[in-house]
């Protein structure tokens, strides 16, 4: 990725502790890339080692393409400081990935902007892309780009944070303990938002509590003047923020929450809801965009609250003026609605789309299309028995796809449903499943499972033949 800015030699030497071992203390750079294939001439190439690639093999081609300067943490094959021209800065960091978190934490300081950092187990970018929204009609706004939330994706974020920003909503992810942790040291926030806990990365983060643990470090990392935004619906997660001495706003449909939703009501394709903060109340009209994403939207709103708006103003503004992001996308085609929710999956996830789907009231016929839900650990074929049964009292039929969708399949039953073991093998089969002449009426298909499945593929020939 490249970011654009103004960046001194001498302030990256000072924040990542680094060495200048070749080139001028009082140089500049336009830009920052990670990547030779997109850098800029005038940039400073900053090599990060991945899975498959490490920066430092690739130096060469970064001084070829114009880079005026190189973060390295080791000299690699032919890398021969005596051979560089005084003009191309080289610094030399112990680490090249944690020197870019202090480098970002370094400008962030200097921008001296209110920082909002989203963390959870779903919802993030959703809430993310609502806060912007909400907050670019007040102030000055940037928020990190698509889903740019990890140890990498954050700094270049904030590296990419203009003078004169007010506010940065950040979104902020993780799949190892004390990645959130690092991040929200990073970037310091003023508000932090946790939009909801559940079984996700559990490969990683080990349990339930090591995963409430992990995103509680947020809050150990919010400024103590600064504002707290939790979920409050979930008992564990309530209990665990006493301990802040933050502000705190919570959220949710319970009694007791600060800002509430309350009465929801379909009608046609419109939810009605009723917002509740303090003594103020507020009724809504939005598009059905599902129970899960009026929690993201509380959430935002939440933000909203604590940089001291009235929701009165940013109700005003949610009805009028703000598109309403939502990460699943519908289709309708004919008689069918396809329900696109193939970006990712976890239990939680899976709940929250199959409630949705029940939601469509004007499609009394349902399927499911569902993929196994992956880096579950130990507990994942209790998980995904869970789903299995959750969907049999939404749906009619089921396609479960992947190593566990007999999982899915024990507890859908006895409702029809079949079994495949790859998106490629239900692929080749949906030529002869025959979807259309299965059901009459108007039907609603929900299609979705972890990202490792790729269903979308499944969507865009549901497309084609329906
Ligand atoms: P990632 O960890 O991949 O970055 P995310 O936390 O950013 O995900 P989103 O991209 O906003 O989450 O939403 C992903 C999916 O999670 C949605 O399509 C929906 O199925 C589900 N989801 C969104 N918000 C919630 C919520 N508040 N509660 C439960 N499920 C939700
Ligand atoms: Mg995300």
């Amino acid at each position: 990725m490249n970011v654009e800015n103004v960046f001194f030699t001498e302030d990256i030497i000072r924040a990542t502790s680094g060495m200048l071992l070749n080139g001028d203390m009082g140089s500049s750079f336009r830009g920052i890339s990670t990547d030779t294939r997109i850098i800029k001439p005038g940039y400073l190439f900053w090599a990060l080692k991945g899975k498959n690639f490490d920066g430092h093999d690739f130096w060469k081609e970064a001084i070829e393409k114009g880079a005026k300067g190189l973060v390295i943490s080791r000299f690699s094959s032919g890398f021969r400081l005596e051979d560089l021209p005084k003009t191309i800065s080289v610094i030399l960091v112990k680490d090249t990935l944690s020197a870019l978190g202090d480098f970002a934490k370094f400008w962030r300081k200097k921008l001296n902007c209110v920082v909002v950092a989203i963390t959870g187990s779903c919802g993030k970018t959703t809430t993310k892309e609502l806060t912007f929204e909400i907050l670019s009609r007040f102030f000055q706004t940037f928020k990190n780009l698509a889903n740019y939330n990890n140890l990498i994706g954050v700094p270049l974020s904030i590296l990419s944070m203009k003078e004169g920003t007010e506010v940065g909503v950040l979104e902020l992810g993780t799949n190892a303990p004390g990645e959130i942790a690092r991040l929200s040291e990073i970037v310091f926030p003023q508000v932090s938002v946790i939009t909801c806990v559940y079984p996700a990365h559990l490969e990683g983060l080990g349990s339930l509590e090591g995963i409430l643990e992990e995103k509680l470090s947020i809050f150990k990392n919010t400024d103590l003047n600064g504002k707290l935004v939790y979920f409050y619906d979930q008992e564990p997660l309530r209990e665990k923020v006493k301990v802040f001495k933050q502000e705190k706003i919570s959220f949710g449909f319970e009694e007791g929450a600060d800002l509430r939703a309350k009465n929801l009501e379909l009608d046609k394709d419109k939810l009605k809801v009723e917002i509740a903060f303090k003594t103020h109340k507020k009724s809504l009209i939005l598009p059905q965009i599902g129970k899960h994403n009026v929690l993201n939207l509380l959430a935002a709103i939440a933000v909203g609250l604590s940089l001291n708006l009235d929701l009165d103003s940013i109700a005003e503004k949610i009805e009028k003026e703000v598109p309403l992001y939502q990460r699943a996308k519908c289709y309708k085609k004919g008689r069918f609605l396809i329900i696109d929710d193939t970006y990712n999956a976890n239990p939680g996830s899976m709940k929250a789309s199959l409630e949705w789907l029940r939601s469509f009231s004007d499609y009394p016929q349902k399927i499911v299309i569902l993929g196994d839900m992956l880096e579950l650990g130990p507990e994942s074929k209790r998980y995904h028995e869970e789903v299995g049964d959750l969907a049999k009292q939404v749906a009619d039929q089921a396609y479960f796809i992947g190593e566990n969708a007999k999982f899915y399949a024990a507890t859908f039953s006895p409702k029809p449903c079949e079994v495949f073991t790859t998106t490629e093998e239900f692929l080749e089969a949906l030529k002869f499943l025959r979807i259309k002449d299965l059901f009459f009426g108007n039907t609603a298909i929900l299609v979705k499972g972890s990202r490792g499945l790729r269903l979308e593929r499944v969507v865009e020939r549901l497309l084609e033949e329906l």
